[in-house]
Formats: structure tokens, C-alpha cells, sequence
């Protein structure tokens, strides 16, 4: 089977990396990539060329399958051929058409998305690596803002205490974003309602923000459920507490397919230290503070608020090259011999082929 890698529009990151390319080849694949596909990620036409057929875009699109680390727009969808295979993230649990448009069209697609979070499943899970990456530079950007040192300095102009980190949300990005301020020497506290998050939180060397009564996650799979209304007050008051404190407040919290909850209301932002930053990962959807603009960065009386769910675009190169071994370890379980095993009973490829 031959798969087609279009270069990316407005991303940085590309779906496969050459390397990733020669391990395919190994289990039956062949691919055709679009000219340039690899070069805002530092690879080259050149290294693709060695593993690869190179070609226009719509030479690509004509391939078999099409892997894209972001779905193809509607207007490119209607000039792929009919029983084509699409793997890409599709996020049907926050666009309610998406698999009837695409069934319509007669194409068979996996969201990588719809990936069940089971052990066996976590070396394809994409949303972790992109996760993780975004925890990791939220921190490095907040560093680059924050007018102050994160870590504690001792020298003979005088003793700096270390930065304080707020972490809102203690999923992969958030444990991420931890590890990665504790490192720079940061002190951290951070929050979650996931019972099994206080101990990962933790292990990490911050400190737990208790907030009794979250509703109970146990049957979702990994992911948080909704909370009350009365719990988010009294988690934004406990937070409100030791925001005038902070210097960094990273959120990263999310309810998979509901708005992201806001944990940071104007009031809370109004008492923070002028200089102090806010680096919220929840932009995309909706926010988890009330005065984040997607996409934006902006001064809310001297406090910096940076509004990006795309910080793994920032790192390009490592994000396309864990994206690709996340898709190479995908595409080795649910094919054999270059070809697709359509085992619905199977939990991995059931679940993510969404166009049943
Ligand atoms: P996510 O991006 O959906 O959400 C980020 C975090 O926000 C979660 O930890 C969630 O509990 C938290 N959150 C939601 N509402 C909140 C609130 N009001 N206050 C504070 N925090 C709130 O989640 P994620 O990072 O993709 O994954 C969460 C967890 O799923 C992981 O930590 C892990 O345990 C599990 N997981 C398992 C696998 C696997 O086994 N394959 C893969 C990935 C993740």
C-alpha cells in the first residue's frame, strides 16, 4: 500500500520523518511525499529522496492512504478518490459532522484522537506526545517572559528567591510542564481532579492543591469528567489564594469534548504580581483563564497572558519525529503485510476508524 505525506498547512511539523519512512518500507509500505513536506521541520527533500518518492501535492493525494497530522480541508477531501484510507485527528468528539462528511465522501478514516488510552495502545498515542511536548515549552516560554530568575540565585549582588509555578491541570502536559519548572529550580504547586493525579503531582517534587469533593473519573478512560459548579468555586478560590503569590500560572485543563473549565476568573488575574505570566494550553477551547485570547498574547495590567494549544508546532523537528513513531507503531498493529486489517472487534482499530 502506498502512503502520501502532504506537507502541512500552517504547521510546522511534518507526519513522517525519514526515518520513521525506512522502518515502513520494512513492513510492506511505500510513500510519496509532497516536495518540502519536511523542511520547516529541519528535514530535507534530499533525505526523503533516499527513502522516498518525492512529488507534487495532488500526485500525493492520489496515494492509498494519506496521513496528515491535521485533516485535510473540504474543498481537498472532495477530490480524493473514494475508499482511500485518512489517518489524521479528526476530533469528532468536538465536531459533531465530521464522520457523516466523511462517509459521505466514501473515505475510511482512523482519528488518531478516537486511540482508546489503554497501555497497549500508549506508543500511538500522538495527543501525549504533542502533550508533552506543549508542557515542556509552556514553561520555557513563560522562563523567556517572567522579567524574574525561576530558579533560586546566590551571588554578590544580592539572594534571589526561586520563581513560583501554578500548575492548573496535571495530565501529560501538566505533569510535563512540572517536571520541566522543577528542573529550571522553580517551587511548584499544582492542581487536578483526577484521583490518581495527587501522587503523580508529587512524585514530581510540588506540592498538591487539595480541593475536596471532585466528581469521580473512573469509566473515562483516562480522561477528567465535568465538575460542579460548586466545586470550580471552591477550587477557583483556593487557586485565587495563591495566585497574588505567583509568578507563573501554567493551565493545561481539559473535559474532552466540553469547553475547557475556567479556573483563573478576571478577579484572580487582577491580583496577581505586574510581571507574573499565564500560559494557558486550553486556548483552543475556550481557555481555562477568562481573558486568554487563542492564539494571542496579550498585557492585562502589567500581567502577561499567552493564549497557544499549538506549542508543539514550536518544536517542530522532535514533535514530527515522535508523531512518526507514534503513527509507524499504529500503522504496524493494525496492518499486515502493507495492508489494512479491518478487525472492528479489535479495541485499538474499531475505536479510531470512525467512519464504521
Ligand atoms: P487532558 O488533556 O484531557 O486534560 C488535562 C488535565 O486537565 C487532566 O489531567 C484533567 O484531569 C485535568 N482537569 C480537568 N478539569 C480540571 C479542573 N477543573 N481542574 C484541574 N484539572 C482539571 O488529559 P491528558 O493529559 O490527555 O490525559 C490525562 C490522563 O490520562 C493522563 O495523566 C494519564 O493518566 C491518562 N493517559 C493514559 C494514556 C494511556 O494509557 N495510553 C495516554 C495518555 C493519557
Amino acid at each position: 500500500m502506498r502512503i502520501g505525506i502532504p506537507k502541512e498547512i500552517n504547521d510546522s511539523r511534518v507526519a513522517l520523518a525519514p526515518a520513521t519512512i525506512t522502518k515502513l518500507k520494512d513492513i510492506g509500505f511505500e510513500v510519496i511525499v509532497e516536495k518540502g513536506a519536511g523542511l520547516t521541520a529541519s528535514f530535507t527533500d534530499e533525505e526523503y529522496a533516499e527513502v522516498a518518492q518525492l512529488a507534487v501535492r495532488t500526485d500525493v493525494l492520489k496515494a492509498d492512504m494519506i496521513i496528515s497530522i491535521n485533516p485535510l480541508t473540504d474543498e481537498e477531501l472532495k477530490t480524493i478518490a473514494k475508499d482511500t484510507f485518512l489517518i489524521s485527528s479528526f476530533e469528532p468528539f468536538s465536531d459533531d459532522k465530521v464522520i457523516e462528511k466523511l462517509k459521505g465522501l466514501g473515505l475510511r478514516a482512523f482519528s488518531l484522537d478516537m486511540i482508546p488510552r489503554s497501555t497497549i495502545a500508549q506508543s500511538m498515542d500522538v495527543l501525549s506526545s504533542m502533550a508533552s511536548i506543549a508542557g515542556y515549552k509552556a514553561v520555557l516560554e513563560a522562563a523567556m517572559r517572567l522579567p524574574r530568575y525561576f530558579p533560586m540565585m546566590v551571588t554578590a549582588a544580592g539572594n534571589i528567591k526561586p520563581a513560583k509555578v501554578i500548575v492548573l491541570g496535571a495530565g501529560v502536559a501538566g505533569l510535563q510542564a512540572i517536571a520541566t519548572a522543577r528542573r529550571l529550580g522553580a517551587q511548584v504547586e499544582a492542581s487536578d481532579v483526577r484521583a490518581a493525579a495527587k501522587e503523580e503531582i508529587m512524585s514530581l517534587g510540588a506540592k498538591f492543591i487539595e480541593v475536596q469533593g471532585a466528581a469521580d473519573d473512573k469509566g473515562a478512560g483516562g480522561y477528567a469528567v465535568e465538575q460542579s459548579a460548586e466545586f470550580l468555586q471552591k477550587q477557583q478560590e483556593e487557586v485565587q489564594r495563591r495566585a497574588a503569590k505567583a509568578d507563573v500560572i501554567i493551565t493545561t485543563a481539559q473535559v474532552r469534548g466540553r469547553k475547557a473549565p475556567m479556573l483563573l476568573p478576571k478577579t484572580t488575574v487582577e491580583q496577581m504580581r505586574k510581571g507574573a505570566v499565564i500560559v494557558d494550553l486550553a486556548a483552543s477551547t475556550g481557555g481555562n483563564c477568562e481573558l486568554t485570547q487563542n492564539g494571542k498574547v496579550i498585557n492585562h495590567n502589567g500581567v502577561i497572558i499567552v493564549g497557544d494549544s499549538a506549542l508543539a508546532n514550536t518544536m517542530p523537528q522532535d514533535a514530527s519525529s515522535m508523531f512518526s513513531t507514534n503513527i509507524y507503531n499504529f500503522l504496524k498493529y493494525i496492518s499486515k503485510d502493507g495492508q489494512v486489517n479491518m478487525n472492528m472487534e479489535d479495541e485499538i482499530i474499531g475505536g479510531s476508524f470512525i467512519t464504521k
